[in-house]
């Protein structure tokens, strides 16, 4: 028996699109480990974000965000 986990967008909270598996579209997945020097020593933190989602958040930052070729 599989079991299957729902990914959702924490911006959104749209389902992600997966098949067996495998996700489907574009998404942002972070897990992330604050450390010493943050108010969060000890916690770590996940979160996704649909592709929308995304670029909304990202047109809030300062400075782009760096952008290479990795293929
Ligand atoms: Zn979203």
């Amino acid at each position: 028996m599989e079991t299957k986990k729902v990914l959702r967008c924490n911006g959104c909270g749209k389902n992600i699109s997966s098949e067996n598996g495998m996700i489907r579209e574009g998404v942002l997945q972070v897990d992330w480990n604050w450390g010493y020097f943050s108010e969060k020593d000890g916690e770590k933190h996940s979160f996704c974000l649909c592709e929308a989602c995304y670029d909304r958040i990202r047109k809030s930052f300062v400075l782009p965000v760096t952008v290479e070729d990795y293929l």
